[in-house]
């Protein structure tokens, strides 16, 4: 029996089935799908971004749309993340981009005529005017292979923010008098790079504040692109099981499959959908099950329809798969898209990818309640 952490999460725009893989929408649009596709895949919430959107189309604007869900016509949970992960990157690749201190986080993007800032309180006030059903705490980010004393430093700054973040969303939700029921969720995020101790006293300070949910930060994979496997683990284990936790960014099905046996109940990524439009399509070779974590089993397969073996494969993607482009289209057929340039290719393809990231999940859950 898997460690699978199995729940449902109650949100303001409605139910999320843990575990859960979000698409990532970051500029409010999962890219060459809509809305009613993403429902057709299983897809219960997706993932939009507070650093994208606070430039494209900007605040003012969304606000006047009437939030996010009103604006990309997707009437289901939202999870905004809170843009430190994206200015900590930006900052990281060139220092003239912007910089980061204790008040928060000051950036101006390569081609931007504006400065963006962004502090903790300005980041939980733009998550909840955008509507978002589960809003992250800004954090300071950092990579595995920073030193200790960055890593201490982001730790610090990490619990300061999370703490003016729940003050700042709790003030704000006691203006708008919404019963307790309707708030959307705050989530932390535990810093600290690979060092168990500072993970531990990043985790035990922001139990302590009180969020509804955690989520892993910094990045999740050492240089080699293997997975941080046992810092995620053990992060895991230092928050109480009942409540859930984001393993953000993580996308690729291996990973997910391990992640989820660690306990980790949410997952976002661009990867499937970026794979789909680069032709990697994702093929379970297992019919009703995956395997157990850490398990050498071969589960999946990757089919590349650039290749020249499609060019008369008649059949579908997979014969597991029930998505539009699988009970409809051969692999033949989506070769050829690619090869004109359709923008149908771009569409059938991560339609294909997400609802494999649904159907792990689906097997995921059932395998959980076994
Ligand atoms: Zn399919």
């Amino acid at each position: 029996m898997m460690n699978t952490f199995s729940n449902t999460l109650q949100l303001p725009h409605g139910q999320l089935s843990l575990p859960a893989f979000l698409p990532d929408a970051t500029l409010g649009v999962v890219r060459n799908v809509d809305s009613a596709d993403l429902e057709r895949c299983g897809i219960e919430a997706v993932v939009m971004n507070t650093f994208h959107l606070m430039q494209r189309p900007g605040s003012s604007t969304i606000t006047a749309l009437g939030g996010l869900h009103r604006m990309s016509g997707w009437p289901h949970p939202i999870i905004t993340d809170s843009g430190g992960f994206q200015a900590y990157s930006l900052i990281r690749q060139n220092a003239r981009f912007g910089f980061m201190n204790d008040k928060g986080i000051t950036f101006q993007p390569e081609g931007s005529d504006r400065k963006f800032h962004l502090t903790p309180e300005k980041s939980i006030q733009l998550q909840l005017s955008y509507g978002a059903d589960i809003v992250v705490c800004l954090d300071d980010c950092t990579h595995v292979d920073d030193s200790f004393a960055t890593q201490q430093e982001s730790v610090n700054r990490t619990i300061d923010w999370a703490r003016r973040c729940k003050d700042e969303f709790q003030r704000l939700m006691q203006q708008k008098r919404l019963p307790p029921e309707r708030w959307p969720l705050l989530f932390g995020v535990i810093q600290g790079g690979g060092y168990h101790e500072l993970r531990k006293q990043c985790a035990e300070a922001l139990l302590e504040i009180g969020f509804d949910g955690f989520g892993f930060g910094g990045w999740p994979l050492d240089n080699k692109g293997q997975l941080l496997t046992d810092i995620i683990a053990y992060t895991r284990e230092l928050v109480p099981p009942q409540l859930p936790m984001h393993a953000l960014g993580i996308g690729h099905p291996a990973n997910v499959l391990e992640c989820a046996g660690m306990g980790y109940g949410i997952f976002d990524s661009a990867m499937p959908t970026r794979d789909a439009r680069h032709s990697r399509l994702y093929v379970l070779t297992a019919h009703d099950a995956v395997p157990e974590p850490g398990s050498t089993e071969k589960w999946f397969s990757y089919l590349y329809v650039n290749d020249d073996k499609a060019i008369k494969n008649n059949g579908p993607i997979s014969p597991y798969c029930d998505c539009l482009c699988c009970s409809r289209y051969s692999v033949a057929y989506l070769h050829h898209l690619f090869k004109i340039g359709d923008s149908l290719f771009l569409r059938l393809a991560t339609i294909h990818n997400l609802r494999f990231m649904t159907q792990l999940m689906d097997r995921l859950r059932a395998q959980s309640y076994e």
